[in-house]
């Protein structure tokens, strides 16, 4: 056979010969709404490349990007990497300390900032030691004030630039495509890599029916960040696929984002639970017409048992958990049920769909202990370990690859068991793992059981030291507004459904859960907030 290589060129090739006409519709402010075709977008992509390179992009260039998402960004997700350099998504919302010290990781040599966090980043301009140029990307051609000495306007650069720009032809599939570093609790971001095969194998994935169906037929809109695992894969795909894509820009809102699904037709979409909490808020607040959506996917962590069932129960539109990390790409498993499930009861039909799901083709995992491959039996606890073409095999230049990349295994820090049927069930991150009398009790049950009760907003669970049990679970709760429920109210509920032992020992109300740079819980900065709390004596 052909040992043709996956790269892609072939995918921008793709989208640019069969489906020219498809559309890109991109909000790049609050007031404007940019639509291009297919073609149009591969000719400003050549636009790009050939500005980047008359700035000195070369193979195995790092240029970082700092946006939201819409279409330059867009264009830099292809001009980079088909020119054989490497597109570096940095996320805008990490603290300036590690804003400053991945770029530097890195080493990008040009930086493509959005007009609007062009402010965030000034001051740290001079912290940056490879950076050589910087491209404001604004809807003109205005060049911020700045001390640094090489700002470039996109618009102006394009504008200069050579449409007739050819992409090399030669790149080898191994070559590294792209990199993001993973947003750490703990520590510094570490830095993945993606390459080109391993891009387009995860994109060829996402349109397998048992992961997301992307087709030409759909109208994809990912509110999932495209500084946060390459927007999970959409952008690529789509044009693959010949989807249209839509971008939901900066600053959106629960209701932006039903307006857009509203007016452009919007197929599938896909977003972290808190997005999809708030859009359903927004939506029993006024209702849209959303009868034109196939599936929500939600993934980056775990959605209560409430937000899927009001979402198909009330709301009539499917809505699938997915699981993955920045380190796999991050297409790893989906809770689709399969036909058999059909046949199950209502509420084991949930269970199903609350878990992190079925392993995708080409995907390897386990879960482990220290006995081996844990049984199917939706009880035993181990370790979640993943193999792959799309899981990295290292972190970039970084000694954390020994403790995560071992037996050509990733070790991910995730603690699950394994239902009879399969399905990877995510019970905790080994560091909010709860071990109480050397027993482990699952936060994230105690948590989507929590989520469940009608007066909750957002609950967590973390462990608290115990003299006797070494550690016992504590719940942190927020109450929807204008509700109430007392803490025996609360812990009672859990009764039915855990033993006696998992139940929180104590309840404590707060404004908020703190919360990471993509919208998950802190649980660090909650027990740190927490450590003079004392629970109380039974
Ligand atoms: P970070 O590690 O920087 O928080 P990632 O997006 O790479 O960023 O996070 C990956 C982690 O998110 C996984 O290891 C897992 O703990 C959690 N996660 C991702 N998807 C899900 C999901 N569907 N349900 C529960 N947890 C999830």
């Amino acid at each position: 056979m052909m040992d043709t290589q996956l790269t892609l060129t072939g995918f921008l090739k793709r989208g640019e010969r069969f489906f020219p006409n498809k559309q890109i519709i991109s909000r790049t402010s609050p007031t404007m709404t940019h639509r291009f075709s297919f073609k149009d977008y591969v000719k400003r992509t050549h636009r790009l490349a050939d500005a980047l390179k008359k700035l000195g992009m070369k193979r195995g260039t790092k240029v970082g990007t700092f946006g939201w998402n819409h279409h330059r960004h867009l264009e830099a997700y292809f001009a980079i990497p088909c020119s054989g350099a490497i597109l570096h998504t940095i996320n805008i919302r990490l603290a300036p300390e590690h804003i400053v010290y991945i770029i530097n990781h890195a080493e990008d040599e040009i930086l493509l900032i959005d007009g609007d966090l062009f402010p965030l980043v000034e001051p740290a301009l001079i912290h940056l030691k490879t950076v050589k140029h910087v491209i404001v990307m604004t809807d003109d051609v205005t060049i911020p004030e700045s001390s640094f000495p090489n700002v470039h306007s996109y618009e102006q650069l394009l504008q200069e630039a050579d449409e007739s720009f050819v992409f090399p032809k030669d790149l080898d599939e191994n070559m590294q495509a792209g990199m993001c570093y993973t947003s750490a609790t703990t520590g510094m971001p570490k830095g993945v890599m993606y390459t080109h095969r391993s891009i387009v194998l995860h994109s060829i994935a996402l349109g397998l029916s048992e992961s997301f169906g992307l087709k030409e037929s759909d109208v994809a809109l990912p509110v999932v960040p495209m500084f946060h695992v390459n927007a999970w894969g959409f952008p690529f795909a789509a044009l693959n696929f010949g989807s249209n894509i839509v971008l939901p820009g900066p600053m959106f809102t629960p209701a932006l984002l039903l307006d857009l699904i509203e007016q452009e037709n919007v197929t599938i979409t896909a977003g972290v639970p808190t997005i999809w909490m708030g859009v359903l808020a927004e939506q029993q607040k006024q209702p849209r017409d959303l009868s034109s959506i196939r599936l929500i996917i939600s993934g980056g962590s775990a959605s209560p048992k409430g937000l899927i069932q009001a979402y198909i129960e009330k709301l009539g539109v499917p809505y699938v958990n997915a699981y993955g990390m920045t380190e796999t790409s991050p297409l790893v498993s989906m809770s689709h049920p399969t036909t058999e499930m059909t046949k199950y009861e209502a509420e084991d039909l949930l269970d199903i769909r609350v878990t992190q799901g079925l392993t995708a083709s080409l995907i390897d995992t386990e879960v482990v202990n220290e006995k081996g491959e844990v049984p199917w039996d939706g009880v035993t606890m181990g370790e979640l370990r993943i193999r792959g073409p799309w899981i990295a095999s290292e972190y970039y230049k970084d000694e954390r690859t020994n403790e995560a990349f071992r037996d050509g295994w990733l070790y991910t820090g995730d603690i699950a068991v394994m239902t009879k049927e399969g399905y990877i069930k995510i019970t905790d991150r080994t560091k909010d793992l709860i071990k109480s009398g050397g027993e482990w009790i699952s936060s994230v049950d105690l948590e989507n059981a929590l989520m469940s009760h009608p007066a909750v907003l957002e609950a967590a669970v973390i462990a608290i030291p115990h003299p006797k049990w070494l550690e016992r679970p504590l719940a942190c709760v927020v109450l929807k507004e204008n509700a109430y429920a007392s803490k025996e109210e609360l812990i009672s509920s859990l009764e039915n459904d855990f033993a006696k032992w998992w139940l929180p020992d104590d309840v404590v109300f707060l404004q908020e859960i703190p919360k990471t740079s993509v919208g998950k819980f802190l649980k660090a900065k909650l027990r740190e907030d927490l450590k003079s709390y004392e629970l109380p004596i039974d």
